[in-house]
């Protein structure tokens, strides 16, 4: 019999998921509390802790709740100062929402091509785009060839592994780039030894259900900046001037996150440490089964970095191995074993129509990359499940 598993149907029963939320910890018991107490909504106490509860795991000073991560890109952008027409520098190798939230304020993404060793926004590619391909005058960079200010940079820490920020930060600051940082895959891991998303301008997180802790649904913006953390909170709730006689002084959104899903946020940031052990562990038990495999790459780690491999990701290079990275994915379906292939390169993407050049380390990555499963929960009988199928098939 065949088996079913397409995209986006319930993989049957009994497949190992590539990542599932693991609610072992005070969900139950907070989210009591607002039914209890009629906090059910976009406002109440969980909301409150949950902002200062990731304020200080960050180390920063402010935390703004959204809806989800995407609506938090949204407003730091416009927060940031980026306006219709300028462009913002993105990786070309992450996952869509950060290229969408950019056009959602009018602006355009320049997809830059990432590191090859760690898979994040190469710093090289930004300081050559910049000194090339831009005019800087007036303390502000201007795309030579579409006239376009350059007003932010947009770096994406995926897979769990931190961006090279340091030297990020140093250009943005010499040519007067604001550093929007999307961190919503990467909540716990650290760059040099602080917590992601402390430095940056700005930086935003998401609590979907695939990430590292889940609210449900919903998102964080985190600065350290006051000024930043008052427009963001300002535009999230309809920019109500005067709440009793309806005076909204610009077009707000209504992106603020619920009490129920803060509940379950709050109980989720209590068990953010165990998860990163947990995938800590998983990713070393990949790396040393896998690590000698010829024609199989293992996920990354900087020496400068601390990962929390939330989804452990392995390069397949068909050139050396029997295998290619999807039909690895096809052969690991029909073993009941759920994998992934990484995001279509955003410089290919219909939707955002880049007429630039071509990013080929990006590409060579998301042809070769094949997420495992990777939950916190995944049993050492579940994983070498995996791991031999993997084997069997390299
Ligand atoms: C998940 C994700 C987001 C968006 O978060 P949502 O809460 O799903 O809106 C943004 N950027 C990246 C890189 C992500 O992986």
């Amino acid at each position: 019999m065949a088996t079913r598993f397409e995209p986006g149907a319930p993989p049957p029963a009994g497949t190992i998921p590539l990542s599932v939320p693991v609610l072992h910890g005070n969900e139950w018991s907070y989210v009591k509390e607002c039914l209890d107490t009629g906090w059910v909504s976009s406002a109440g106490p969980f909301v409150d802790r949950f902002e200062r509860d990731v304020a200080r795991r960050v180390g920063t000073h402010h935390a703004v709740a959204t809806v989800n991560g995407t609506a938090a890109l949204h407003l730091a952008l416009i927060a940031a100062g980026v306006e219709r027409g300028d462009e913002v520098i993105v990786p070309s190798l992450t996952f869509i929402a950060p290229a969408n939230a950019v056009r959602y304020v009018g602006a355009r993404p320049v997809f830059l091509d990432v590191d090859p060793e760690y898979w994040q926004l190469d710093p090289g590619a930004v300081a050559a785009f910049l000194r090339d391909e831009c005019r800087i005058a007036g303390g502000e960079a201007w795309n030579k060839e579409t006239g376009a200010r350059v007003k932010a940079i947009l770096p994406v820490d995926i897979l769990g592994h931190p961006v090279d920020l340091d030297p990020l930060l140093t250009l943005a600051r010499a040519d007067g780039l604001a550093v929007v940082q999307d961190s919503t895959e990467s909540l716990g891991s650290l760059y040099k030894g602080r917590p992601v998303g402390a430095d940056a301008d700005i930086a935003c997180f998401s609590f979907n259900g695939n990430k590292i802790i889940t609210a449900g649904g919903g998102g964080m913006v985190v600065t350290r900046d006051e000024a930043l953390a008052a427009r963001v909170r300002y535009l999230s709730t309809q920019a109500k001037d005067d709440p009793s006689e309806y005076v909204h002084g610009d077009v707000g959104y209504n992106y603020r996150l619920t009490n129920l899903q803060a509940a379950v946020g709050c109980a989720q940031l209590e068990q953010l440490d165990d998860h990163v052990r947990r995938k800590r562990a998983i990713a070393r038990s990949y790396a040393k089964a896998l690590g000698g495999v010829p024609g199989i790459g293992s996920a990354p780690e900087a020496p400068w970095a601390r990962s929390t491999f939330w989804l452990y990701t392995i390069l397949v290079d068909a050139s050396v191995s029997r295998t290619s990275s999807r039909s690895l994915i096809s052969t690991l379906r029909s073993k009941h074993i759920e994998s992934r292939p990484l995001w279509q390169p955003l410089h290919r993407s219909p939707a955002h129509a880049w007429k630039g050049r071509d990013r080929p380390v990006s590409e060579r990555i998301v042809t070769q990359g094949v997420s495992l499963p990777s939950s916190p929960n995944l049993t050492s009988e579940d994983q070498e499940r995996v791991i031999d199928a993997v084997r069997d098939a390299a």
